[in-house]
């Protein structure tokens, strides 16, 4: 049989893992830290820094085709494997999505509304950029952040030049604040051959920074959901994407506004695990291994609340709920903002 290489062995990765296996697919994960998520399910973990040539080449030679449950692969890594072995989704997904300004850039170039925006490298820009955009805005760095992590929100101007000081000199941008009723997303994929399925979007509830709550259905009209779901097969036709795609979107009353893509399976997507028959695990593994796509319609209307750090410790009372689907990590340690596992519950059949 074929294997899958994974580059990261966190949760994503573990329950990639997990997908790939139930359609006969080993799975060999590439991750330097060792007792991680993934490293419990997959067959195989090749144990080293992204900057060990001679790991990623016994990595690549072990595999088939190479996907990733992060956006932060160093491109040096990606340039090595790439010339061994087939990576997919390809490298200009990746490339327009570590980097927020190229992001920006690109889904407007799409014709897609995204947050008024400007680069910020210095307190020159960031003073122009103030004046540009107005407040109240976000300034953001342009990489590795996740979570809510590397932004600070500006309420008024005076407030600009201490939040770009905290960014310790990472190059950022500023986005205006969009003013949305809610947050949906749409977990998007799209085949080897240009088809493209997508789950039906859902409605996103962010606690500090991170990803609460996702509930299906999502409070969207007709219109505005058949919006979503082309947006979205626009974004992965542009970038030839072959795999599954997060789109997050703001609900605003001029439309919907793009606010990030991730180009991998998504946090926003786990409810599809009990309200699909084939999950984003499963339709990323099929994408990537050139399977045809399952056709991600939904049987149940389900919320799927993240487990951060101690929301662990409601696991027990979950146990009890017949209806409630436990999916948990196999992270030791419950630190504070740790994602540790999640609960789908299931609120009955599809209307
Ligand atoms: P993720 O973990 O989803 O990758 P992230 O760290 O990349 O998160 P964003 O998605 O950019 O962060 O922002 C996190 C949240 O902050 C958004 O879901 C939204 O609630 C709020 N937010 C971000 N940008 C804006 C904006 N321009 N206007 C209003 N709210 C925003
Ligand atoms: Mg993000
Ligand atoms: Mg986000």
């Amino acid at each position: 049989g074929a294997t899958i290489g994974i580059l990261g062995g966190g949760q994503l990765g573990r329950m990639l893992s997990v997908a790939a296996s139930r359609l006969g697919f080993r799975t060999c994960i590439f991750e330097p830290g060792g007792d991680c998520p993934a490293s419990h399910v997959a067959q195989s973990h090749v144990r080293a820094p992204y900057e060990d040539e001679e790991a990623l080449r016994r990595f690549a030679a072990s595999v088939d085709v190479v996907t990733y449950e992060f956006e932060n692969v160093p491109t040096s890594a990606l340039d090595l494997i790439e010339s061994l072995v087939p990576i997919r989704p390809n490298r200009k997904a990746l490339a327009v999505s570590q980097d927020r300004l190229t992001e920006k850039a690109f889904l407007s170039g799409l014709g897609l509304a995204v947050a008024p925006y400007a680069a910020v490298d210095d307190e020159v820009d960031l003073v122009e950029a103030i004046d540009e955009i107005g407040t109240p805005a976000i300034l953001k760095t342009r990489r590795f952040g996740y979570d809510g992590k590397g932004q600070a929100r500006i309420a008024a101007p005076q407030e600009a030049q201490a939040a770009l000081a905290d960014m310790a000199g990472a190059s950022a941008i500023l986005e205006g604040f969009v003013d949305f009723s809610h947050e949906v997303s749409v977990i998007a994929a799209r085949g080897l051959g240009g088809d493209v399925a997508c789950f039906d979007p859902g409605e996103n509830v962010h606690k500090s920074g991170i990803l609460h709550k996702t509930t299906v259905p999502a409070r969207l009209t007709p219109a505005q959901r058949t919006d979503a779901v082309l947006l979205a097969a626009k974004i992965l036709n542009a970038l030839d994407y072959v795999g599954v795609m997060g789109v997050e979107l703001f609900v605003t009353t001029t439309g919907l506004v793009v606010n990030e893509i991730a180009p991998r399976v998504h946090n926003s997507g786990h409810w599809t695990q009990n309200g699909c028959v084939i999950d984003q695990f499963e339709q990323h593994v099929r994408a990537v291994a050139g399977w045809p796509l399952g056709d991600g319609k939904r049987h149940s209307n389900v919320e799927m609340l993240n487990l951060i750090g101690e929301d662990v410790a409601r696991i027990p009372d979950f146990s009890r709920d017949g209806s409630v689907a436990i999916h948990l990590y196999g992270k030791a340690e419950a630190k504070p903002g740790r994602k540790m596992g999640h609960v789908n519950r299931l609120l009955g059949p599809a209307a």
